[in-house]
This record gives structure tokens, sequence and C-alpha cells, in this order.
């Protein structure tokens, strides 16, 4: 039975560096980076939300 890779990653806000959301992601998918708009509670904004580990 194959064994399905996955990956916990999790947006950090660009500009405070804290990590909002996380979320399980399948191993190959999206080995680049991934930018999302994204509410951040410390800036009290929406903000660019960048994919990291
Ligand atoms: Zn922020």
């Amino acid at each position: 039975m194959a064994k399905k890779k996955r990956v916990i990653t999790a947006l950090a806000c660009e500009k405070c560096k804290e990590r909002n959301y996380s979320q399980l992601v399948a191993g190959q998918r999206s080995a680049g980076s991934l930018h999302l708009n994204k509410y951040c509670s410390r800036c009290r904004n929406h903000t660019m939300h960048k994919e990291t580990k």
C-alpha cells in the first residue's frame, strides 16, 4: 500500500512573520512558494502570506 506523503505547511504573514494558518499539503504538490492574501490578526489587516515550514 502506497503511503501518501503529507507535509504540514504554515502560512506566515510577510510583514510580521506571524504564522496564522497551517495546512496539510500533499508532499509533491506546490514545492514552490505560495502567496495568499489572508487576514493577519496581528496586523489586523489583510496581508500577503507566504507558505513556510
Ligand atoms: Zn502580520
